[in-house]
């Protein structure tokens, strides 16, 4: 069996001060969270709405609860009773969405774009130039039941260090430039989440302030 508080005390003196350690645990069954919690974790991402409609009532209230997978917007309204993070906003349509289903809650909800830098054909996240529209002429007004927090990304799938430095550091200079640009009377938009199992080093490096670990933490997953 997975040693899970042995992982994450493993993983967690890895991660800086500063830097969020996100615990992805989807598809680990609720005793391998339960490990994770009882050894101190408040913070874990789920990638599937049905599974985190199960998860999240089984596990105490005080767990922080992130989404991370592609969002449906018909799964909204049902996603957002549980999460204090929707970390992958991959289209206007899905911001719209979850900013009126937040209303109509009566919740402002923080989320991140998740935009797509990666040069492997990958489908997550919003394409360049998706991205530069809606960012561009980013008004806060017009979505009043979001916080936009900053961007989260993946970087392309190698095992080419060169490529996914650059991937991270092409998503710093996207943040950083937001930060300063349309951004910049926003001081909540402070979230730079990129990291993963095998990559999360070259993320801290690149200055990610939020990394997702799942395979490190819970094992391989069983699909
Ligand atoms: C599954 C997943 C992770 C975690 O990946 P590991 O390699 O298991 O650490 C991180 N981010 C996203 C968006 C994921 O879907």
């Amino acid at each position: 069996m997975t040693d899970v508080a042995a992982n994450l005390s493993r993983v967690a003196a890895t991660i800086p001060a500063g830097v969020t350690l996100v615990a992805v645990s989807k598809f680990h069954p609720v005793e391998a969270l339960r490990c994770a919690y009882d050894a101190g974790q408040r913070v874990f991402a789920e990638s599937r709405a049905q599974e985190l409609a199960v998860k999240a009532p089984a596990l105490p209230p005080d767990i922080e609860w992130h989404f991370i997978g592609h969002l449906q917007t018909n799964k909204v309204r049902a996603v957002l009773p549980h999460v204090s993070l929707i970390q992958s906003i991959d289209s206007r349509r899905l911001l719209r969405a979850v900013s009126d289903e937040a209303v109509r809650q009566g919740r402002v909800v923080d989320v991140l774009l998740e935009v797509n830098v990666s040069a492997d054909g990958s489908k997550t996240g919003m394409a360049p130039d998706e991205f530069d529209g809606l960012a561009a002429g980013f008004s806060a007004a017009e979505f009043p039941g979001v916080r936009v927090r900053g961007l989260m990304g993946m970087a392309t799938f190698t095992d080419d260090t060169a490529v996914v430095r650059r991937d991270f550091e092409a998503l710093r200079g996207l943040f950083d430039s937001l930060r300063s640009g349309v951004f910049s009377t926003s001081p909540e938009f402070d979230i730079l989440s990129m990291g993963m199992s095998d990559d999360r080093d070259i993320a801290i490096a690149c200055g990610s302030t939020m990394v997702r670990v799942g395979t490190d933490i819970f094992g391989y997953r069983e699909y």
